[in-house]
């Protein structure tokens, strides 16, 4: 018998706020209705202004962030074409995977887990593809198995330094509505996420931008695909309706988490992230316990995978927290099984929650194994987020 809440620490899925799960709960609709459009059509405008797009196009595919991946490579290359990806934690190795499996040559550049996008390694590859053969960049913008976030603007830079006519993709997933993205300013064309992260709703949602490149591309790509077609998609939607059924219980929820998002300003929730993942930092910190990501810089706002100290299994961390005090942690991811446990912290999420999750971490460590001194890691973060929340208090605000 559980009691009380279950937390749920992982990135992805991530805490469906109770406004968005109320929102979906409604009737089955007629989706030929001639009123479906009002449902659909300011979802598009407003995933816009979630990617950060004027010129681009959005679509909504039936199914999880993988099948984004899928559409958004189906639709804009061919079988054999050159593609530059790099490897640094098991979602862009899942990428890489993904893109050999669809035929394409992919040149792969492998970095150690814990780094991210070789940005150097991209410049001289690209410089010395003269003849223009790499079709496609590819960019994890934020490695979830890892804690990663790499700079899509310098790839961005790089490209253009060389005058490079390649596209760029970049896998948001874990990013898109909880770290600074722009599609526009960075000319990404084809950008991926899901609507079980940052979005705070349930898989279900492979959510792509696609820009007009990427759609000029798409009319001579060859290779095959049915249900992802871009075409089909993007003629039914201009009107507000889909080729096959779509999820609309799903749009509800999107409606109102997009309503959610757009009251708080994207800026706002960018800030939040960052607010609250620092917080989880120093409280890591103060464990004497090292992040995966190899640099300061390259910390994501998402999610923190944490190296447990040696003789300690994460696994035995992630399996207490569960069983003892209801929490889930995430896992290390392949070769990091037992080495990392990770804590996610996007989406619907406050410094109470934070705060929780590092106290019963510091409970799940302590009985692994680690020699951390309770109140530790919560003491830290309670340090740095008095300090925030005295920051931005809107009634001292007001008094000065
Ligand atoms: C979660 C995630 C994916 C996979 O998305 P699914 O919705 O599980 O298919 C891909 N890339 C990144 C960076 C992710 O975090």
């Amino acid at each position: 018998m559980r009691t009380g809440t279950n937390h749920l620490f992982i990135p992805g899925p991530t805490n469906v706020p109770e406004t968005v799960r109320q929102a979906m709960n409604v009737p089955m609709q007629d989706m030929r209705a001639p009123d479906f459009g009002d449902l659909t059509l300011g979802l598009f405008t407003d995933l816009k202004r979630l990617f950060r797009t004027d010129s681009g196009r959005v679509m909504m595919f039936p199914g999880s962030g993988t099948a984004a991946w899928e559409a958004a490579m189906t639709n804009t290359l061919s079988p054999g074409d050159r593609v530059l990806m790099s490897r640094f934690g098991q979602f862009s190795h899942l990428w890489v995977e993904m893109a050999e499996r669809l035929g394409l040559n992919v040149v792969c550049i492998d970095v150690p887990w814990g780094g991210g996008v070789p940005v150097s390694d991209y410049a001289r590859i690209l410089e010395a593809d003269t003849r223009g053969e790499i079709k496609a960049v590819f960019v994890t913008h934020n490695e979830t198995a890892t804690g990663v976030t790499s700079d899509v603007a310098a790839v961005r830079q790089v490209m253009d330094a060389c005058r490079h006519d390649a596209l760029l993709f970049v896998d948001g997933v874990s990013s898109i509505g909880s770290v600074d993205f722009r599609m526009d300013d960075w000319r990404v064309d084809l950008a991926v996420t899901g609507s079980q992260k940052g979005l705070m709703l349930p898989a279900g949602l492979g959510i792509l931008a696609v820009s007009g490149k990427a759609l000029e591309a798409a009319a001579t790509a060859t290779s095959r695909r049915a249900y992802f077609e871009f075409r089909d998609m993007l003629t039914l939607n201009e009107t507000g309706y889909f080729p096959y059924t779509p999820p609309t219980q799903l749009f509800h929820g999107l409606r109102k988490s997009l309503d959610r998002i757009f009251a708080e300003g994207l800026d706002n929730v960018i800030a939040r992230h960052h607010r609250l993942a620092e917080g989880v930092r120093r409280g890591i910190h103060a464990w004497g316990l090292d992040l995966c990501a190899e640099h300061p810089l390259l910390h994501s706002d998402t999610v923190s995978a944490i190296r447990v100290p040696e003789g300690v299994d994460a696994r035995d961390v992630i399996r207490i927290g569960y069983a003892r005090y209801n929490a889930s942690f995430g896992s290390g991811l392949a070769r990091l099984a037992g080495k990392v446990f990770r804590i996610g912290h996007l989406g619907d999420l406050n410094e109470g929650m934070c705060l929780t999750a590092l106290s019963i971490a510091e409970m799940a460590l302590v009985e692994a194994g680690a020699r951390i001194d309770f109140g530790s890691g919560v003491g830290a973060a309670q340090s740095w987020y008095a300090k925030g929340a005295a920051a931005s208090d809107p009634l001292r605000m007001a008094a000065e």
